[in-house]
């Protein structure tokens, strides 16, 4: 593990701890002296992705981002909302601990995540992935999004993955903009 001040290669462990189910180590880089921490965790057995033609493959989080991002190309989103979108399924998926999982229950898990995102990507992934055939269906599936929108306000419908932080200083320049 790198330094993540100086990039220097070594360090030394000042301390470690068991927390939830790793090892949180606190170490000190040889290099310029910085204290950084680590965690390690178990990485469990593999996971296998039934598809739908009954065919079995490895789990792969590359393929999961690259759909998610896929989806939300040139989205105004927050810096690392897409990485930890599939940080979020990967560890909820290993949660589960089962060895095999349908790629249905994968690619529900990410329209779930996206919708709460961001609706044009959430429109999107759904297109391809529930194959919607004719404009009828599609059209449906926003005017879904449209009439949850309207019962939701604003703040906690888009703006919930944002930081609290982010969202005082947006209510915070609207206010000084009057
Ligand atoms: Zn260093």
């Amino acid at each position: 593990m790198n330094c993540p001040y100086c990039g220097f290669h070594d360090s030394k462990v000042v301390d470690s701890r068991y927390v939830n189910d790793g090892i949180r180590r606190r170490r000190e880089c040889l290099g310029c002296g910085s204290r950084f921490t680590t965690y390690e965790r178990l990485q469990p057995a593999s996971l296998f992705v039934i598809k739908k033609d009954e065919r079995r493959e490895e789990f792969n989080r590359d393929k999961l981002l690259s759909g998610i991002r896929k989806a939300c190309e040139k989205r105004p989103l927050p810096t690392g909302a897409v990485e930890k979108l599939a940080d979020d399924i990967e560890a909820e998926l290993y949660h589960m601990g089962k060895a095999e999982i349908p790629s249905a229950v994968i690619g529900d898990m990410v329209m779930e995540g996206l919708k709460s995102l961001d609706y044009i990507a959430y429109i999107r992934f759904a297109s391809v992935y529930r194959e919607f055939t004719d404009i009828s269906t599609l059209k449906q599936e926003v005017d879904t999004l449209l009439s949850a929108e309207a019962e939701a306000p604003q703040t906690t419908s888009q703006l919930s993955l944002l930081p609290d932080e982010e969202v005082a200083g947006i209510a915070k320049s609207r206010r000084s903009r009057k």
